[in-house]
């Protein structure tokens, strides 16, 4: 057997956030692979923003990309919550204080920005091929056959599906297991990603007189406004609840660029400062688009010879920023199983048990906190969907104390996984402690730290707090919520 025959290759689908950054990391592990991306270009001009959070910049930091990434960014400023009329009910230090807990900044950019950095700083683009769609995957004993649309074959040991929320790899991996074990991927899994939201998503030049750096959220019972600004783009988008949720496979419709037009029509009159309406900041807009907002995690993440990473296993709520940086770590958790695989079986192809079991360790370490992510992320992007949460936004959140808000986050930040096999070097110093420990069982809890949601314990100190301000120290001053 020669040397190539006998190396362990992984196909990797897609080329997206989770598709280069496996690409960086299986070169960094010396793992053979190819990334396989159906697009001419992976870093097209779409998509609204990107925040990168602590843990992601450290993982950025690990694969020698984070200064790239950071060039010419901007930390984001204040957190304003807004009721509908434009009225301010909070102005919180929240990215501050995350930036003191674990030294990094958050960073804020335009998303093609992180896919051209992902990109350009890969130690070998020709890993990356363009143009290459995939079409079906055949597996046999000693590997797998990936099929091009162009009707050309790659084979290699290991199929890592990184294609997104309406992924290929996924509905190949499906019929293989139930094929293989009948009854193993239950309609119920596979109604598992469903979309609730729809979202129209535009980004502007700078907008000076709405701010420089921050970002504001403005519920209403109809949608919810959310936007960020930097000095030289402005990122916004508007929240809508579908009629009915939509599960997988299906989509509400194909939205157009009149779709766009109508949704921003439909909430033109709103404010979204004392002094700006969305209508004039509508019209400065570079592009749009209008888009499903699909959720779920899945339990299975592999069969056989296939893995799933990224959206293609875990699709959470965009508000909390939490999607990309979830893919970058699902990749670095499969790169650490899969060189520690090649370590003991000394850079040898494994045998199909021996990948098996380094599969079934992955996904036992990611599925737990990736429910709890989902679920962080589906609570705090609810709006005023329903009484509760619409109490929550307008007299719970605004009185807890910044430092407990980003204390929730510091616990999803602190628990996240790292490239086990590399060195973080100068770590920037931070008041919270990084907590992963390589290689262990997480908790379900997500994470070592634990915790959830707004978690109960801080629920019921919030709303002591609430009921303390609002009852005991002061008048109740309750706002009108127009
Ligand atoms: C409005 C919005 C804002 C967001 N903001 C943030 C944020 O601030 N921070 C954050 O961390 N996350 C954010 N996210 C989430 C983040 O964008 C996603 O979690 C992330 O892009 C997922 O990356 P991925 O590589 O798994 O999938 P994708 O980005 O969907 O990439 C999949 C790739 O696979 C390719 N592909 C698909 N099928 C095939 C095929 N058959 N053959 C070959 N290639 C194929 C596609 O062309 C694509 O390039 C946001 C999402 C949205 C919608």
């Amino acid at each position: 057997m020669s040397d190539t025959e006998s190396r362990f290759r992984v196909i990797v689908i897609g080329g997206g956030i989770a598709g280069l950054s496996a690409s960086h990391m299986l070169q960094k592990a010396g793992i053979d692979h190819i990334v396989l991306e159906r697009r001419s270009e992976v870093a097209r001009l779409e998509g609204g923003s990107m925040f990168i959070y602590p843990h992601g910049s450290r993982i950025l930091d690990q694969l020698g990309c984070l200064d790239t990434v950071q060039k010419g960014t901007v930390p984001p400023g204040r957190w304003f919550i807004r009721l509908p009329g434009g009225k301010k009910i909070l102005e919180s230090t929240f990215f501050s204080h995350i930036q003191k807990n674990h030294g990094y900044n958050m960073l804020i950019f335009e998303r093609p920005k992180l896919l051209r950095d992902l990109y350009e700083t890969l130690p070998d683009k020709t890993r990356v091929r363009t143009n290459a769609s995939v079409d079906s995957i055949k597996q046999d004993e000693n590997g797998v056959d990936v099929v091009l649309s162009n009707g050309e074959v790659e084979r290699g040991d290991l199929v890592l599906g990184c294609d997104g929320v309406y992924s290929t790899v996924r509905s190949a991996m499906w019929d293989a297991a139930n094929a293989a074990s009948p009854g193993m991927i239950t309609v119920k899994e596979k109604r598992a990603i469903s979309a609730d939201w729809y979202c129209l998503v535009f980004v502007t030049p700078g907008i000076p007189e709405l701010s420089e750096t921050d970002m504001t959220v403005i519920n209403s019972a109809e949608h919810t406004h959310l936007f960020t600004l930097t000095p030289k783009k402005g990122f916004f988008s508007v929240y809508f609840l579908l009629d009915k949720p939509f599960p997988w496979p299906k989509r509400a419709k194909r939205f157009t660029e009149q779709d766009a037009e109508d949704l921003a029509r439909s909430v033109a009159d709103h404010p979204l400062s004392d002094t700006v309406m969305f209508g004039e900041v509508w019209k400065r807009r570079l592009r749009s688009s209008v888009i499903h907002l699909e959720e779920g995690v899945l339990d299975h993440w592999y069969h056989g010879r296939i893995a799933l990473a990224g959206d293609s296993a875990h699709k959470v709520m965009p508000n909390m920023g939490l999607g990309g940086n979830s893919s970058m770590e699902s990749v670095a958790v499969l790169t650490n199983r899969l060189r520690q695989m090649l370590v003991d079986t000394n850079w040898r192809k494994p045998s199909s048990a021996k990948l098996e079991e380094t599969l079934a360790a992955y996904q036992e370490e990611r599925v737990g906190r990736m429910k709890h992510i989902f679920k962080f992320s589906s609570n705090m992007s609810q709006g005023w969907r329903t009484p509760w949460y619409k109490f929550l936004s307008t007299w719970i959140i605004p009185v807890i104390p910044d430092s407990m808000l980003a204390a929730e986050m510091s616990k999803i930040i602190s628990g996240a996984p790292r490239l086990d096999f590399l060195e973080v070097k100068d770590l920037p110093p931070g008041r919270v402690p990084w907590e992963y420990v390589a290689n262990k069982k997480r908790s379900t809890e997500g994470g070592i730290v634990g915790g959830n949601k707004l978690s109960s314990l801080s629920l019921v100190t919030a709303l002591g707090v609430a009921l303390y301000y609002y009852y005991g120290v002061r008048p109740l001053p309750l706002p009108s919520l127009a």
